[in-house]
């Protein structure tokens, strides 16, 4: 049996890593009030067992909608407090649009620069290709109008990243238990967990916080919440008795190169990598793989270079246990390969060293695809993030200030009133469900 105390503070459930920073966060807080910290994370499986410990690990700001932006630039301020330790290379990024995304990127490039986030804007495509043939002199991309260059942001090594903050949460005082699976709660009249109930035993709770990943559908269901529900649109329409959950397999993968294959040309790690475009894709023996909009992302690897493509919508009902991985489809490979080499002469012929490694997943996205960041119970505070969070570190920063009884101007936007009162956030021209 797992070493758990009867009661706890704050409970946390899931060691991902909205798990391990909101542990961390209101670990140092109780410090800070000269409390000793009260605070126990438990994970059925361990350390970055769910979607943290696969993502691509992508950092970056551009997002069409204005409440994701500014929540992103509190997001790097996190990660640029220690790059080393949470494995976090600040190498910049690079998002890279068709014709009719030139308006929306056009519009994030505005807001960054009113919020202060650093950036350059390229529109037209000789401008485009100059600007990329100075990182990438054999640069070839067709069909991209509009370049937005982040110079903060990057990626963070994935398991790593989440060793380090479990590291942190735990030097700030907080416990961590792993093989306990949260099975059920037991609340009071007015829907407060006293508690919660766990394959180990039960344990007694102030407060709780929520944060499984793909896993929210079950979490839900047992804090008693429905699965379907009504959206009311910005411009007032009623959409009755939706579905809450919808899962999307992220195809990614990796061909096994050495990763200086994709370096600047001083040898030095690039920006990562997002290219939406709308000229035909072919391999490289002129197959025709897609005359539709595409997209992929990509980046060194310490094993490669290493992204995904589109990814695909599973549907309403998943079993995500055990957590899928590396299941992609040849199809998935071939795009990809060839949208490489769509990009940069390097990587043409590389399709032989695509490698079937851990990499992608499933994600659990909510009705209107953003984010849910809420008290869903008196004292029981969900960070259900629609699968946009790996680079969300600063979240739990945020849930720890409002559970200590402050309040957070950026997780506002996304409480769960929205869904009735028709304040969602805006949509994009982007062909993923997460820009
Ligand atoms: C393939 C892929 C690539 C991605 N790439 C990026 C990216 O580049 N950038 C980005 O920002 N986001 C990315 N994401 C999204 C991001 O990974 C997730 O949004 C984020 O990691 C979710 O974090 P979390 O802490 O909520 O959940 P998770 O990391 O999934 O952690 C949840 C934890 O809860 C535990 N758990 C579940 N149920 C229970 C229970 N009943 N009792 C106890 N423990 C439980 C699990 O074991 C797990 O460890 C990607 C996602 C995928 C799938």
């Amino acid at each position: 049996m797992a070493d758990l105390p009867d009661r706890v503070k704050y409970l946390v459930i899931g060691a991902g890593v909205h798990g391990l920073s909101s542990a961390w966060h209101l670990a140092k807080e109780q410090r800070a009030r000269g409390e000793e910290p009260d605070v126990l994370i438990v994970d059925k499986t361990g350390i970055g067992a769910g979607a943290s410990g696969i993502a691509c690990g992508v950092v970056r700001n551009n997002y069409f909608q204005p409440a994701m932006s500014e929540l992103m630039a509190a997001n790097v301020e996190v990660w640029e407090q220690d790059p080393p330790g949470f494995s976090y290379h600040p190498v910049g990024y690079v998002a890279l649009g068709c014709g009719a995304q030139v308006d929306d990127l056009t519009a994030v490039y505005e807001r960054q620069q009113r919020i202060g986030y650093p950036s350059e804007l390229i529109v037209g495509a000789d401008a485009v290709r100059s600007h990329m043939k100075e990182m990438f002199p054999d640069w070839r991309a067709q069909g991209v109008e509009v370049c937005l260059h982040e110079e903060k942001g990057g990626y963070a090594n994935n398991m790593a990243s989440m060793q380090g903050l479990a590291k942190k949460a735990q030097e700030a005082g907080a416990r961590l238990v792993t093989g306990v699976t949260v099975t059920g709660f037991d609340m009071d009249d007015s829907g407060a967990v006293k508690t919660v109930q766990t394959d180990q035993g039960d344990i007694a709770v102030e407060q709780v916080v929520v944060g499984v990943g793909p896993w929210i559908a079950s979490l839900w269901e047992m804090l008693g919440l429905s699965d379907r529900i009504d959206v009311r649109t910005p411009e007032g329409d009623v959409h009755k008795d939706q579905e809450m959950w919808t899962y999307w397999y992220l195809q990614e993968g990796e061909i096994s190169v050495d990763p200086k294959l994709l370096s600047l040309p001083d040898g030095s790690m690039p920006p990562v990598l997002h290219v939406d475009s709308d000229a035909p894709l072919y391999d490289d023996d002129g197959k025709l793989i897609t005359d539709e909009l595409w997209g992929n992302y990509f980046k060194q690897d310490p094993h490669g270079v290493q992204g995904g493509a589109a990814p695909i919508i599973v549907g309403h009902e998943f079993e995500v246990d055990p957590y899928p991985t590396a299941s992609v489809e040849s199809s998935f490979a071939d795009m990809w390969c060839a949208s490489l080499s769509h990009c940069m002469e390097r990587f043409e012929g590389k399709r032989g060293t695509y490698a079937n490694v851990r990499s992608g997943g499933v994600g659990c996205f909510t009705a209107a695809s953003f984010p849910i960041f809420d008290d869903m119970r008196p004292n029981v505070y969900v960070i259900a993030d629609s699968n946009h969070g790996y680079k969300m570190i600063g979240v739990g920063r945020e849930v720890a200030q409002v559970m200590t009884g402050g309040h957070s101007s950026v997780l506002y936007p996304f409480r769960y009133e929205r869904f009735a009162t028709g304040d969602l956030h805006p949509v994009s021209n982007s062909p993923y469900p997460w820009s």
